[in-house]
């Protein structure tokens, strides 16, 4: 039997509309139409996919009468901007340990973060990376000297709990799929921590979507998105019960359009970013979005997702991720 839904808070404007890119479709020259589920509108400044996942780990938080959540991240992270504007509209304390160098003036995510005073502790990367768990328990220890009660959130939400967010997503997609009358074939996500992957995944198989998920990564490699996603279903399940359907639970997942790296783009990038708010009023963002989405056209072109048929792009958001790439974006305005 398929788990029961845990709790969960209502945080997302949930359903999102799911859209067909009419233009963008024609241009393609192969049949296919895209369309694109727009998580970038689950809120205003707490949008995009995170606050899907938050509304099952928060939930979790204050069930554990936690008065206090840790998280982490990249500098510009939008899990962490979600979970600080999240704690400041329940009244949680929020403690941010992110990785990079100082920025003066904040910009983008850091910048609401700062709004929304959550307390930001920022590591060089190698020392991050070498630490992090640490850092995490130390400040959870010192939470419960202060005797306060804090609840640490993985990178990205993305643990046995946080991928009921995009497996509860997929009743939506069901009800998108049936009122459009459609039966894409693909569905497309950018995949970072993993957690949107794996809950897709899931919830592809638990509401019987008959699609196939294609995961672009923006970080690592095949093999490390492929078990990043069995750890977590492996975790969801030792929580909630084994669920026979995993054994049919598969995801595509392509390594091939990181570019540079996490959070750097080369410049087709930012011209694709350019190109679809221009022709579609659709604001892609460097570090994710515009990577999968540019990564989608590509092995369209290449005929991975066969001939003609429809696509559903999930659009995870990351609108202030555009902000701090602001010099690189202006040079394609002209
Ligand atoms: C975090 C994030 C992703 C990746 O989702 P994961 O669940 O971390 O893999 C994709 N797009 C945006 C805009 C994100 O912020």
């Amino acid at each position: 039997m398929f788990p029961a839904t845990p709790e969960r808070l209502r945080l997302a404007v949930a359903p999102t509309p799911l859209q067909l890119l009419q233009r963008t479709s024609q241009g393609l020259g192969t049949g296919h139409r895209i369309w694109v589920k727009r998580d970038d509108l689950t809120g205003c400044a707490a949008s995009g996919n995170k606050i899907r996942k938050l509304e099952f780990v928060l939930a979790e938080a204050l069930q554990q009468q936690c008065d206090t959540v840790i998280t982490c991240g990249g500098i510009q992270s939008n899990h962490c901007r979600a979970t600080a504007i999240m704690c400041a509209q329940l009244g949680l304390r929020c403690q941010l340990v992110l990785r990079g160098e100082p920025e003066a003036p904040a910009d983008g995510n850091l910048l609401l973060d700062q709004l929304c005073g959550a307390e930001i502790s920022l590591y060089p990367a190698a020392y991050y990376t070498a630490n992090l768990d640490a850092i995490l328990r130390e400040k959870q220890l010192a939470c419960s000297e202060e005797g306060r009660r804090a609840w640490i959130i993985p990178t990205g939400a993305s643990d046995g709990i946080g991928i009921w967010g995009y497996i509860n997503a997929c009743r939506e997609l069901r009800d998108d799929f049936r009122d459009h009358e459609i039966a894409p074939r693909h569905i497309v996500c950018a995949t970072g921590s993993g957690g949107t992957q794996a809950g897709l995944a899931v919830g592809i198989e638990a509401f019987e979507l008959g699609a196939q998920l294609t995961a672009m990564a923006v970080c690592d490699d095949v093999q490390y998105f492929q078990v990043k996603a069995a750890k977590d279903i492996a975790a969801w399940q030792a929580r909630y019960g084994v669920w026979r359907g995993t054994e049919r639970v598969s995801s595509d997942i392509v390594d091939a359009y990181i570019g540079p790296g996490y959070a750097k783009a080369d410049r087709h990038i930012y011209k694709l970013i350019a190109h679809m708010a221009r022709t579609e009023g659709l604001l892609l963002d460097p570090v994710y979005t515009a990577k999968a989405f540019y990564g989608m056209l590509e092995e369209i072109q290449r005929g991975r997702f066969g001939e003609g048929g429809d696509i559903v792009f999930i659009h995870t958001g990351g609108l202030f991720g555009l902000y701090p790439h602001k010099a690189h974006l202006a040079r394609e305005l002209t």
